[in-house]
């Protein structure tokens, strides 16, 4: 059985060289609301997200977490507790079978207005700029808010053809595919892979 939500994104994809961005909280872990995850002991993996990111970092050739950290610009977290808790998470994935490519922050406050912080798609951009052997327009952002959606607009305005995949419980219209957990999307990929192999 293959998913109808992502078939022709599979497809398009099959062999090329291409990038999968993936925001980190409400995806990968369990978002703190009003608030930041400032140590490993506050960094809860959403079910399944492990398993997801193994199995999704076998079919895209680059899978990079793009992720807003305004607490840094705030000062209730600093650089160093932000690299550790990656670490920590690059190493949870890695024992999961998991590769990320790149880890990928904006620690600047909203109102700076800077480039990388999204709805901008200055994190992707400048990945794909530095990874020119990628099709920017095969991208595909992920990611669970309004922001993440819009900054894949974005990002498909300056590409000329990423998409978007929401995680929400409630459908996005707007996004071209919603899938209730990363769990769920990972899985929807591999039956359009299966079904590729059979
Ligand atoms: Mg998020
Ligand atoms: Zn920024």
């Amino acid at each position: 059985m293959s998913d109808s939500r992502i078939e022709a994104a599979v497809r398009d994809r099959d062999g090329k060289a291409w990038c999968l961005f993936i925001d980190r909280d409400g995806v990968i872990n369990t978002r703190i609301m009003d608030g930041y995850v400032r140590s490993w002991e506050e960094f809860d993996f959403e079910p399944g997200a492990l398993e997801a990111i193994a199995s999704l970092s076998s079919w895209a050739p680059r899978v990079v977490i793009v992720t807003n950290q305004q607490g840094i610009g705030k000062g209730v977290m600093t650089m160093a507790q932000l690299a550790a808790i990656h670490d920590r998470m690059l190493e949870s994935i890695t024992a999961a079978g998991g590769r990320i490519d790149e880890v990928r922050f904006c620690p600047h406050l909203a109102r700076v207005g800077c480039d990388c912080r999204k709805p901008n798609p200055g994190m992707a951009l400048s990945y794909l700029a530095a990874h020119d052997e990628l099709d920017q327009s095969l991208s595909v952002m992920v990611g669970d808010t309004d922001s993440d959606m819009e900054m894949a607009r974005r990002l498909a305005l300056a590409t000329g053809g990423a998409i978007s995949v929401r995680i929400d419980t409630t459908e996005d219209l707007s996004a071209d595919a919603t899938f209730a957990s990363l769990s769920e999307f990972a899985g929807a990929v591999r039956s359009v892979r299966g079904g590729d192999r059979l």
